[in-house]
């Protein structure tokens, strides 16, 4: 048995020193130069071009190499009945919830404008509220969001959650479901999207989204480009619905030459680094996952596919 990396243009020996340190004996492939494809039962992939997982017959276990999973649900040469795994990493969580940090708080203590004001040589002082005024909204309040939200709460933002179902959560207030998104967008100054890629959170950072939130709100996208319509953005800008965004990920990337956000004073942009995958702290799971392929066992992180996360 043996398991195959599919990473296309990528050195991936950073994956197979992480994964042996745990599994010395393991039998890795590398995509494209498989030598036994009939020995590969499980694959670990990012960006797997079509068709290439169809040369496995005896795959047993598809785990994506990060928390997102839709480069796997968009494949549709992906065979079917083999069960999807994901990570879930306590390093993504803390990557992310140092960047999320790091977005609000440049909002919230104007640090932007304070970079401007130096560079014309301004002494001024702006104003800044109790940070327990701040409203911190968390679209997605699972592994990741769930943990970024903690780490808000924990210190002082005034955070509230947005997920699909029911949740009780000890620090904060999650809502749920489109019925509870108004409540929700009425009291967040700062919208953080963590959600999933779903057909049904695609483009749901739109304007009638935006026009929810209250005045001077603050957007930060972290989850994927796809949430995000981006011609609406610019016109909230415009509009003064919101007053700045930051952002991660984006619909094309790397992020093409000409988009209007490059250059956008109020849009700060950041190479879709917010939390990446290491090989180090996820190389456990995996050997994991791949040692209960080999004992028939229960896979830890499924993928609901019926939910698309
Ligand atoms: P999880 O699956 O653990 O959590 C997803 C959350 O989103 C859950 O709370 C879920 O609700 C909620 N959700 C899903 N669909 C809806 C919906 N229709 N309406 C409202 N809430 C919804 O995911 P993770 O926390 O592990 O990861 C989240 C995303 O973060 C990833 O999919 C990925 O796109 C992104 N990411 C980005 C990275 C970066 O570097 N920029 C790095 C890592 C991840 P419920 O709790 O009810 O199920």
């Amino acid at each position: 048995m043996s398991l195959v990396i599919i990473y296309p243009h990528r050195d991936v020996s950073d994956w197979i020193a992480a994964l042996r340190k745990h599994a010395p004996a393991l039998k890795v492939e590398v995509w494209p130069d498989i030598v036994e494809p009939d020995q590969v039962e499980f694959a670990l992939c990012w960006n797997q071009p079509p068709g290439s997982l169809q040369q496995f017959p005896n795959l047993k276990c598809i785990s994506s190499l990060g928390a997102g999973i839709n480069h796997l649900l968009n494949d549709l040469t992906r065979p079917r009945e083999v069960p999807l795994v994901r990570l879930v990493d306590d390093n993504l969580k803390q990557s992310m919830a140092e960047y999320v940090m790091a977005g609000v708080l440049e909002h919230f203590r104007h640090l932007k404008a304070y970079r401007r004001q130096q560079r014309e040589h301004l002494w001024e002082e702006l104003k800044v509220s109790h940070i327990s005024e701040l409203g911190v909204g968390i679209m997605g309040c699972g592994e990741i969001g769930g943990y970024v939200a903690d780490k808000l709460t924990d210190f002082g933002f005034s955070v509230q959650g947005w997920s699909r179902t029911r949740q009780e959560r000890d620090k904060f207030q999650v809502y749920a479901g489109h019925d509870e998104l108004g409540v929700f967008l009425g009291q967040t100054d700062v919208l953080v999207c963590l959600l999933p890629l779903t057909p049904e959170t695609e483009n749901i950072l739109n304007l009638d989204t935006f026009r929810q939130l209250p005045e001077n709100a603050y957007l930060i996208n972290a989850a994927r480009g796809a949430h995000l319509v981006d011609a609406d953005l610019l016109s909230a800008l415009d509009r003064g619905l919101l007053s700045g965004a930051l952002l991660d990920v984006f619909r094309e990337e790397p992020l093409p030459q000409q988009h209007p956000f490059w250059k956008h004073d109020k849009i700060a942009v950041t190479p879709h680094i917010a939390s990446p995958t290491n090989p180090d702290s996820a190389a456990e799971q995996i050997v994991a996952n791949y040692h209960q392929v080999i004992s028939d066992a229960p896979l830890r992180n499924i993928v609901d596919v019926e939910c698309g996360y």
